[in-house]
């Protein structure tokens, strides 16, 4: 389990070959920030040439299928993902679980389908604008994880936790630093009690339109072991900024 700062950028359904070029600068800025893991999560075409085109960073899917393969058109396992050369894949963003109707069942299901190929997990959690403003944001995040988090041996082990409040995605708009730690001590309660010491090694991620001008702040907000970044991912400038910011907080 690492303890570096984690910066991993998810291109979503963004990503020709063309682009791999910026993948390729973000490679050459994450080798001058060796104190900072960094990781991309391109679309599925691009995970094999990505890895071959990079050597610092990790490289990684965004979802997986349940089950190894079979008759499932359209989808992809995490073992396919695997030989792709991934190393991680996220599983339950909330774009997956709003368009795609998935649940925490099937969340937890594609974690450890995930862990038993060998990759290792980013489990995407977070609560909907209405369900803060309703105070219910902590019950919501702590009703995901119970449902979706891994279980069996070790599945602490290769496992990254990201909070991202779903009306935070993409709208620029961000949560208080003090209501991000306060997410964050939550999620480190909840993993301490369901995976014991092995919870405190668990990275718990920030994302939510995290960009250059506020990854300082989020990024020193309490439990914050790193970000999950999407618009700000996309050119190796902003999301250089981004992984600057987090080696700054490591000093
Ligand atoms: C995301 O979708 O995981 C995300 C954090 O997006 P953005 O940074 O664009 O808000």
């Amino acid at each position: 389990m690492s303890s570096l700062p984690y910066i991993v950028g998810n291109w979503k359904m963004n990503g020709t070959r063309a682009m791999l070029a910026e993948a390729r600068a973000i490679d050459r800025a994450a080798s001058r920030f060796p104190g900072v893991q960094v990781a991309l999560a391109p679309p599925f075409t691009l995970v094999h040439a990505m890895r071959e085109a990079v050597q610092e960073i990790g490289v990684g899917g965004q979802d997986c299928h349940v089950q190894p393969g079979g008759a499932f058109t359209g989808d992809i396992s995490a073992p396919i993902l695997a030989d792709a050369g991934a190393d991680f894949t996220i599983v339950g963003h909330s774009e997956r679980r709003a368009l795609h109707g998935e649940g925490d069942a099937l969340v937890r299901d594609k974690a450890e389908a995930a862990q038993a190929a060998g990759l290792s997990v980013i489990l995407c959690v977070g609560e909907t604008e209405a369900e803060r403003d309703s105070g219910k944001a902590e019950a919501v995040v702590s009703g995901q994880l119970a449902g979706s988090l891994p279980r069996g041996d070790d599945a602490a082990v290769r496992l990254a936790v990201a909070y991202e409040p779903v009306w935070a995605i993409g709208t620029g708009r961000v949560p208080s630093v003090d209501d991000v730690g306060a997410m964050h001590r939550a999620i480190r309660a909840q993993l301490v009690a369901i995976y014991g010491d092995a919870g405190q090694g668990v990275r718990i991620l920030y994302g939510g339109s995290v960009n250059a001008g506020n990854a300082a702040e989020l990024l020193a907000a309490d439990e914050v072991g790193g970000a999950l970044v999407g618009g700000a991912s996309l050119t190796a400038e902003s999301f250089t900024a981004i992984i600057g910011a987090a080696a700054l907080e490591r000093d």
